[in-house]
């Protein structure tokens, strides 16, 4: 598209958007910064066209608008920053059209390009981005912990003790250098259990390492933290250490945790979508509480996984959800895996409202979150972290399937294309969860539900079936024929 000489599509009207992926008069126009099933499901999308070059968009300071949302510091509460405003002020102002960022309508860029350049960036009305600006007040461990720790002290002040244990979901963690001496003394009132030190910022199971004595760490502390003369010695990395679950679930022995994708839309409001496929990830080698120093024993991570030495790429070391909630289901009844799963429900909604206040909410943005969670062998989830940018590329046929469907019903969500009704609860494979408050499931969805169950349920299907097809072919038939009359 040359630029200056046709408006952005928004200012065209949405009435004359079209079911091919067209916005006003042209094609959607996208970006992309990763190389993997992403840009396979963008290309593969009708009408929808690739801006040649990745990340190479120029900030476009936009003198009328300074971007309130930048200068925001963390902790504070945000209203929306709207930061293209109503439209009225995006319209007037052509020198922000004329700068690179009209030139795409949806982005998906990584978080490194979105920290340059969010807070100089002009975004139209109707452009969709990846990411929250400070999305890592919920995906950095630490920061994860310390919000969750805050919602959970103000929750008991407010409503009780009892309200409190809903938030007993995180294993007791601290942040190192700075609550090491929190730590010691928890420490000493617990010995012999096991912690993991795990570095705040990395991701992939790098630097992660379990102990059980205070040694072990005191003397990994003389190299990370030890005050050195030389003065240009950089800051000591952030680390968390936690408490490590020693009675996890295992299948065949082995242990595993449950990657679950979480779509937010919106913040204020918050606009919560849940995905029903996903996969657990089991370790290669069977546990055992003998050997804290084998990784492949501890860490679930495929990235380490893969590197054991009789790792069988071919089995590979996953199950879909629906097979461990099937699993599950055979071996302990329906009612005690819909409760396990309502765990998970609940982790998501709290550890979303932890932040609630805190990112900065802008309808232009959106996020995938990928949550790891851990059961023990109470079938109690435990939630280990939250990634930003949970892994897009396919480990096998199975696995681009799954993200594939995953990230084009993420589109279908977004409906840049106009042709849902907005009403929806479920879209391809996504259900709501919540918006500005809990969903519940319509009577006809009871899927998963125990035998005879007609009190309402939520709508979370996390491990069921997931005809997404079907339901698309359905939604969208239905969706033409509401908005025709
Ligand atoms: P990374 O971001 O490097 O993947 P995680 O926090 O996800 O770090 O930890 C990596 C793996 O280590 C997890 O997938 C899980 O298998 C294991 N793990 C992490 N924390 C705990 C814990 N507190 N208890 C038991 N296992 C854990």
């Amino acid at each position: 598209m040359s630029k200056g000489t046709k408006v952005p599509g928004y200012m065209q009207g949405k009435g004359s958007r079209n079911p091919r992926g067209i916005i006003g008069d042209r094609e959607i126009r996208y970006k992309c910064s990763l190389q993997n099933t992403i840009l396979d499901v963008l290309r593969g999308r009708p009408g929808w066209q690739e801006v040649p070059g990745q990340n190479n968009i120029q900030p476009n300071v936009n003198q009328a608008n300074p971007k309130q949302a930048g200068q925001q510091s963390t902790g504070q509460q945000q209203a929306n920053t709207g930061k293209s405003g109503s439209g009225s002020t995006t319209q007037g102002t052509t020198s922000g059209y004329k700068g690179s960022d009209g030139d795409w309508d949806f982005y998906w860029c990584d978080r490194e390009w979105l920290a340059q350049n969010y807070d100089t960036m002009f975004l139209y009305e109707h452009q969709k981005i990846l990411h929250f600006r400070n999305h890592y007040e919920l995906t950095r461990k630490n920061l994860m912990v310390k919000n969750l720790k805050r919602l959970k002290k103000q929750t008991e002040r407010e409503l009780g003790k009892a309200e409190g244990q809903s938030f007993e979901f995180f294993p007791t963690t601290y942040e190192l250098p700075s609550e090491y001496h929190i730590f010691v003394e928890e420490f000493k009132k617990n010995p012999g259990i096991i912690w993991i030190m795990k570095p705040a910022a990395r991701a992939q199971g790098r630097g992660i390492f379990l102990f059980r004595r205070l040694k072990d760490i005191t003397d990994w502390k003389k190299g990370e933290y030890q005050p050195l003369s030389d003065p240009n010695r950089e800051v000591p990395e952030t680390y968390v250490v936690q408490r490590y679950i020693e009675n996890p679930y295992l299948i065949g022995g082995r242990k595993f945790d449950v990657r679950v994708y979480v779509l937010v839309v919106s913040y204020n409001p918050l606009k919560v979508w849940l995905y029903r496929s996903g996969f657990a990830r089991f370790s290669n080698t069977r546990f055992s509480l003998d050997s804290i120093e084998d990784t492949y024993v501890h860490l679930t991570n495929v990235a380490i996984q893969k590197n054991a030495p009789d790792y069988d790429p071919d089995k590979g070391c996953k199950w879909s959800t629906q097979q461990l909630r099937k699993y599950l289901s055979a071996k302990h009844g329906v009612e005690a895996v819909k409760k396990a799963f309502k765990g998970i429900d609940n982790i998501i909604i709290k550890s979303l409202q932890s932040v609630q206040k805190i990112i900065i909410n802008d309808k232009h943005c959106f996020e995938m979150y990928g949550y790891d969670v851990l059961f023990d062998s109470d079938l109690k989830p435990w939630l280990i972290e939250i990634n930003a940018s949970p892994s897009l590329t396919a480990s096998g046929k199975e696995d681009y399937d799954l993200k594939f469907g995953l990230l084009n019903d993420l589109l279908n969500v977004l409906d840049l294309e106009n042709r849902l009704t907005g009403k929806e609860k479920r879209v391809g494979g996504w259900d709501l969860l919540w918006e500005d408050g809990p969903i519940l499931a319509d009577d006809g969805n009871m899927e998963c539900a125990p035998n005879g169950t007609t009190a309402s349920i939520p709508n979370s299907f996390l491990g069921c079936h997931n005809e997404r097809k079907r339901q698309l072919r359905e939604l969208y038939t239905a969706a033409q024929s509401i908005k025709k009359s």
